[in-house]
């Protein structure tokens, strides 16, 4: 089992595979892009399974594919069934926009994809478009309707921003009424990408909590799974769930059992840090694997106690300003 300096747990891993998106989601990322990554910078799918297969023998057993849009990178079915094949992994999960998932559903479910979190801040179409951009929120629905027609387990992940959707809250959750499907409503971070200031947090979990009560008072709190990083809850009756997740609070990283690492191989192992080691460096210049295995040890074992030690420690003291394209959520 594979310990940090705090007694946390660490088993699972949040690897992003491109910073590429064919959205534009107002809180991720500027209209106009980002600066894209060269495909020299980005790690190839060789160096990733690499490094997952070190990972996994070491004691991580979930990995969570993300990105940027991880669909959008080139044969990502080819890399997601060799990660499958991985002995030791026991959950290997995925989130994605939806945008060209649906066709790949049944597939994702043979090689034994455990669960899908499909981002999907509104059920208005056209709010749709103006939150991210574009004109794709049919084949977003699609996606989900195939997630529930192959049996494949799903979460809808919905940002709540002031003054753009926060009226979707409530047909959000009433989406769990006839779908089991867990709706988490996440507070809005400020990796934007610089695409507009963030003026911190207008609707944090306790004001989320309370509107979902407002206007559903019969809500139920239900316990909260080991490591969750949400709040977990439950209408009498309905099939599907409800989550909160203070993302900007950090209430949760007391219990935090996830590392990082980002498209250009940087491991982090906290959501706030900047950055602690760049892995695919490492194996450019030929490290061997008990050497890497090593520099890893002694990196988990000094990780930052919170999210709020993370952000005062990272290495420019300018702020933030990635997007979470580059990190993976
Ligand atoms: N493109 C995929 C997607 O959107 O699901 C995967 C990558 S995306 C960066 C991962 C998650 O991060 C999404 O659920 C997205 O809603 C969330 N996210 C992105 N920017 C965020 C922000 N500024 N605050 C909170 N969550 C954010
Ligand atoms: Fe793309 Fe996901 Fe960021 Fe939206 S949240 S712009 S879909 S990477």
């Amino acid at each position: 089992m594979l310990l940090d300096n705090h007694g946390r747990t660490i088993n699972y891993l949040r690897l992003a595979v491109t910073d590429r998106c064919n959205l534009r989601c107002f809180y991720c990322m500027p209209e106009e892009g980002l600066n894209w990554l060269s495909r020299k910078e980005l790690m190839t799918y060789e160096e990733m399974l690499q490094i997952c297969s070190l990972l996994v023998k070491m004691g991580i057993d979930k990995i969570r594919i993300t990105g940027g849009e991880p669909f959008v990178r080139k044969d990502i079915m080819r890399f997601l069934t060799s990660l499958s094949e991985l002995k030791g992994l026991n959950e290997l999960n995925i989130t994605t926009n939806g945008v060209l998932t649906a066709p790949h559903i049944p597939e994702l479910k043979a090689i034994g994809v455990n669960s899908i979190n499909l981002s999907l801040d509104t059920l208005d179409a056209n709010r749709f478009f103006s939150i991210t951009g574009r004109d794709e929120f049919s084949n977003v629905i699609e996606t989900l309707e195939n997630c529930l027609k192959n049996d494949i387990e799903v979460k809808i992940n919905a940002v709540v921003m002031d003054g753009k959707n926060t009226q979707d809250i409530i047909p959000l959750v009433q989406l769990t009424k006839d779908l089991p499907v867990s709706v988490r409503f996440i507070e809005e971070m400020p990796f934007n990408g610089d695409g507009h200031i963030y003026n911190g947090l207008k609707w944090d979990y306790l004001r989320i909590l309370e509107e979902i009560k407002d206007k559903c008072p019969d809500l139920q709190k239900v316990p909260d799974a080991l490591y969750s990083t949400s709040y977990n809850y439950k209408i009498p009756g309905h099939k599907g769930s409800i989550g909160i997740i203070a993302a900007y609070s950090r209430t949760f990283c007391g219990t935090c059992n996830r590392v990082r690492i980002t498209p250009v191989g940087e491991l982090k192992t906290c959501l706030y840090d900047n950055g602690i080691l760049n892995i695919k460096d490492l194996i450019r210049q030929g490290i061997n694997e008990d050497d890497l295995r090593q520099i890893l040890l002694k990196t988990f074992n000094q990780r930052a106690k919170d999210g709020w030690e993370a952000e005062r420690l990272r290495k420019e003291s300018t702020g933030i300003h990635e997007s979470m394209a580059t990190i993976g959520g």
